[in-house]
């Protein structure tokens, strides 16, 4: 079950050596492989996962999209084009300090051309070209500026929909959100997966009713 964050996957790991291993990453007492200091954190509240009636992880993302991509890579010797921005993430913006654009000497070799746009960039070319987005996204509409715009000369732009999306029953970070959290729009929004979504495994559905309760989450 993918909720809360990547603790998701650390969890995991700490259901498998056991809870005074866990207690260790609430602490920080933990260390990582090199002897240093771990960077997870787990928040106390979370502890209560070990016990969960079900696992926590990522590896959805595993399964459905690293996997058949490099299958598909295997196959057809084929490198990917990617569309993520060095400004989505710390990670991927030391990623990009480091390769630049094209990574073709790493061990999976990928492209992202478009990874030193800014979010804003993006929107100004939809703007300027006249591109038409999904629905979900909804309007582009100019934003203030604010100190912290990198071009003057570009207009601040924002979207009024959802600002980011992913896989529709993804629970990683929906403790974050506001009210309504996207599980509640999700119910007015889309009624029938919503109800899909909540069904417990037993009758077909993906038991999110059961998970998103056990984690206290609205829904
Ligand atoms: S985005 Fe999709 S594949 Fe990735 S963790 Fe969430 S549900 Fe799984």
């Amino acid at each position: 079950m993918p909720i809360i964050s990547s603790y998701g996957r650390a969890i995991r790991i700490y259901a498998r050596k056991g809870r005074e291993w866990a207690l260790k990453y609430v602490d920080g007492t933990a260390a990582d492989k090199n002897g240093k200091p771990s960077r997870f954190r787990v928040a106390n509240r979370w502890l209560k996962l070990l016990d969960a009636p079900f696992l926590v992880s990522s590896d959805c993302c595993d399964v459905m999209k690293k996997s058949p991509v490099h299958k598909y890579q295997r196959e057809t010797g084929r490198m990917p084009f990617t569309g993520t921005l060095a400004c989505e993430s710390q990670l991927r913006k030391q990623a990009w300090m480091r390769t630049g654009c094209n990574g073709f000497a790493a061990k999976n070799p990928t492209s992202q051309p478009m990874a030193f746009w800014t979010e804003n960039d993006v929107l100004a070319y939809l703007v300027d070209n006249d591109i038409e987005i999904c629905p979900v996204y909804g309007r582009i509409v100019k934003a203030d500026k604010t100190e912290a715009d990198e071009c003057p000369k570009t207009p601040k732009y924002k979207l009024t929909g959802v600002t980011r999306t992913g896989c529709m029953y993804c629970g990683f970070g929906c403790h974050l959100e506001k009210e309504p959290n996207r599980f509640q729009r999700m119910k007015e929004t889309h009624p029938k997966l919503y109800e899909y979504c909540m069904r417990p495994v037993s009758r077909g559905g993906l038991g999110l009713d059961a998970v998103l309760s056990f984690a206290d989450i609205k829904h």
